[in-house]
């Protein structure tokens, strides 16, 4: 496949606000003029502070928010206005990671069943053959095969966030969208998912946009960051110059305050 697998163009997303003091015709402008390209394969990482716009972004790219204006185009398609199977089947190309792993899990459904309904859902793989994919697929994510039957309540955080990374991965996505994926994970533990996303990516080779307010955490993943800021993209470039030289003054300030272990260091 040639060309960028994703391209996101001019994108706008304004929500109305109910009870503005300025009047009912105010609007939060979450995305103003968004422009990217992601690469099949590339792992892109989105910073910027709470509020820049970063989920409404990723809500955006997976189809779950309609823009207010812009285009979304995967392998060249515009994708924000598809319907029935075209939908579904984008949907299926570009799988979520979510920052609360029980977002995409059912309290009732031991992890397996979860994990067999993505496959089932998209029709992937022979009926016969689901439950030995399911079982490959909890290997993949790290989970002993006896977790199987256990429900979400009775794994970890980590374990839960492992298998929303299966249940991702189950249709074989070339896109994957991890929103804060570790920030509600105990710190202990924030490492290791990350490090399994990474080797996952370079195992499978899809693409992967990972947002986190965590500069410190992106060069182990990324190729490339981009900078949002008050819904604009900031700044952006591959990490090395990016983080090296910040020319953006919110980059700047952005930088300055990630807390590194060792005060020498520098990415
Ligand atoms: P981030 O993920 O970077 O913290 P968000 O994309 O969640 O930022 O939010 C960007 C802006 O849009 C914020 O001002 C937020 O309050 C606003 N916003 C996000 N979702 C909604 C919504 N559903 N309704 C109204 N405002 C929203
Ligand atoms: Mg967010």
């Amino acid at each position: 496949m040639t060309g960028p697998l994703l391209q996101v163009r001019g994108l706008v997303k304004h929500f109305p606000v109910r009870g503005s003091l300025v009047g009912s015709s105010a609007v939060v402008h979450a995305l103003d003029g968004i422009d990217l390209e992601i690469g099949p394969g590339e792992q892109v990482a989105i910073v910027g502070e709470s509020g820049s716009g970063k989920s409404t972004l990723a809500r955006c790219i997976l189809g779950l928010t309609r823009p207010t204006d812009g285009e979304i185009l995967f392998h060249g398609q515009e994708v924000t206005h598809l319907r029935g199977r075209a939908r579904r089947e984008f949907r299926r190309r570009v799988q979520p990671v979510f920052q609360d792993p029980d977002a995409s899990l059912d309290p009732r459904w031991p992890i397996a069943r979860t994990i067999r309904e993505q496959l089932d859902a998209f029709g992937i793989g022979a009926r016969t053959e689901r439950d030995a994919r399911v079982s490959a697929l909890l290997d993949r994510v790290g989970l002993p095969g006896r977790f199987a039957d256990r429900r979400p309540h009775e794994l970890s955080g980590g374990q839960r966030q492992r298998v929303g990374i299966a249940a991702a991965l189950a249709v074989d996505p070339e896109l994957i969208v991890a929103d804060e994926p570790v920030s509600a994970l105990d710190v202990s533990v924030q490492a290791q998912i990350l490090n399994l996303l990474a080797e996952l990516q370079r195992d499978l080779g899809m693409a992967m946009v990972l947002i986190t307010h965590n500069l410190a955490v992106v060069e182990h993943i990324c190729d490339r960051a981009v900078v949002l800021y008050l819904g604009q993209l900031a700044e952006s470039g591959p990490i090395k110059g990016l983080f090296g030289a910040p020319r953006h003054p919110y980059t700047q300030a952005l930088m300055a305050a990630i807390p590194y272990p060792d005060p020498t260091r520098r990415l």
